[in-house]
């Protein structure tokens, strides 16, 4: 029996996992639930999982969640509650699946507790990702990717751990706007930005699938994932979301893993590994899908992608104020108060403005990160 803490259960990938646990509750079993403002869905989670422990970030909500629930649960609160919700005694595996750079520090102390993590947060490694790594050998803890294209990496290196990886092909769907000018994404709306033609996901998430920074994130994830340099990584668009994404070895071989775009199989794979266990998914089936396509990406159009190998390139704290900058910029598109385009505008003009310097600690990614969030410009 497995016992799984899930930082941010309510969302897209949490609920998800919650799934999973339903249709495997012979092996799987929740110690930990957190959320921020879904104290709704928190309290049925609760009634139904009856974890030992539910951190919520937002301390009134957790006074109200309290309030509703039975003495089983312990309810804790902001951020400490969040890391005591991964480390407590008796969880196996922390599933990172909030957010937002919010999620480096529980996932820092998850590793020092000496917790696997199932990772989904991706921004964890963009501004972290020397850390975590270097945290992960030290404290001997597996992370397992849960992001399509990362799983489909690992088990394209399953069996291959002897061979030299020459680079990977990281696909992207290209999003909702594929395919679009410059001029036509002066004008699209935040309802057309969040539709995205193949996954169901969070806002932000989306949002960044459709300027394509989800995937320049991706390649720097890649990069600490599987210690590559920017120029192992290819970014191949993909619009039909089957290929999740291929390893080219040195004998020009390459292996790929295939799928429906359902996020279930690589959460399922992240917490089971190596066992494939049955569920109820439909096959893929090509002859229904008929065929698959590659396109180079547009990086002219679509800046942020560009933008992320190079603050991948340049490193130090440039991958921090991209990160952030991106964050900050992706609240305020669905607040409404910045256009699409302004995104990969707004997230060029402070990294041309940023001298980077040496962050590899906690407290110095977060001091850049503050920095960014000081100095970063809305257009007029
Ligand atoms: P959602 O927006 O659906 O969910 C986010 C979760 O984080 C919610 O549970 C939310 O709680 C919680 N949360 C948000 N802000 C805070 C905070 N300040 N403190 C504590 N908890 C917080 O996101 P997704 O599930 O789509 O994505 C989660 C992560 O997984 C992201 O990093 C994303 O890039 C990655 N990922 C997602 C994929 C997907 O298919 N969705 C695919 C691959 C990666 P509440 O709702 O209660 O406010
Ligand atoms: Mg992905």
């Amino acid at each position: 029996m497995k016992n799984i803490s899930i930082l941010g259960s309510t969302g897209s990938i949490g609920t998800q996992t919650l799934e999973i646990v339903r249709e495997n509750k012979d092996k799987i079993k929740v110690h930990a639930l957190s959320g921020n403002s879904n104290i709704n869905l928190l309290e049925r989670q609760i009634n139904e999982f009856e974890p030992a422990i539910c951190a919520v970030m937002n301390k009134e909500n957790a006074e109200k969640l309290k309030s509703r629930i039975s003495g089983k649960t312990k309810v804790v609160c902001g951020m400490d509650g969040l890391v005591q919700s991964v480390c407590a005694n008796g969880v196996d595996i922390a599933v990172t699946a909030i957010s937002g750079m919010i999620g480096l520090k529980p996932t820092i102390e998850a590793i020092r507790c000496g917790k696997d993590i199932a990772l989904a947060n991706k921004e964890t490694l963009v501004a972290g990702g020397e850390m975590v790594m270097s945290l992960a050998r030290k404290h001997n803890v597996n992370i397992m990717p849960v992001d399509s294209e990362h799983s489909a990496i690992f088990q394209s290196l399953m069996g291959n751990e002897v061979n030299k990886i020459k680079k990977i092909l990281l696909t992207a769907s290209g999003g909702p706007f594929r395919g679009k000018t410059l001029k036509e994404l002066e004008t699209v709306s935040l309802a057309d930005t969040l539709n995205h033609p193949n996954w169901s996901m969070g806002k932000k998430i989306t949002v960044d699938s459709a300027t394509l920074m989800n995937k320049g994130l991706e390649a720097i994830e890649a990069k600490w994932l599987f210690d590559l340099t920017p120029e192992q990584i290819e970014v191949v668009v993909h619009p039909q979301s089957i290929i999740h994404s291929a390893v080219e070895y040195d004998d020009h071989s390459v292996i790929a893993q295939m799928g429906n775009p359902d996020m279930k199989i690589p959460i399922q794979l992240a917490l089971f590994y190596p066992y494939r266990l049955k569920n109820n998914l439909k096959s893929l089936d090509l002859f229904e899908i008929g065929k698959l396509t590659f396109e180079k990406p547009d990086m002219n159009t679509f800046k942020c992608l560009k933008l992320a190998f190079e603050a991948m390139k340049i490193g130090k704290s440039m991958p921090i104020v991209l990160n952030k900058a991106n964050e900050l910029a992706v609240e305020m598109l669905i607040r409404k108060e910045i256009k699409f385009l302004d995104i990969q505008n707004m997230v060029e003009d402070i990294m041309l403005r940023h001298t980077p310097v040496e962050a590899a600690s906690f407290d110095e990614i977060l001091e850049i990160a503050k920095w960014t969030a000081a100095n970063i410009k809305k257009p007029n």
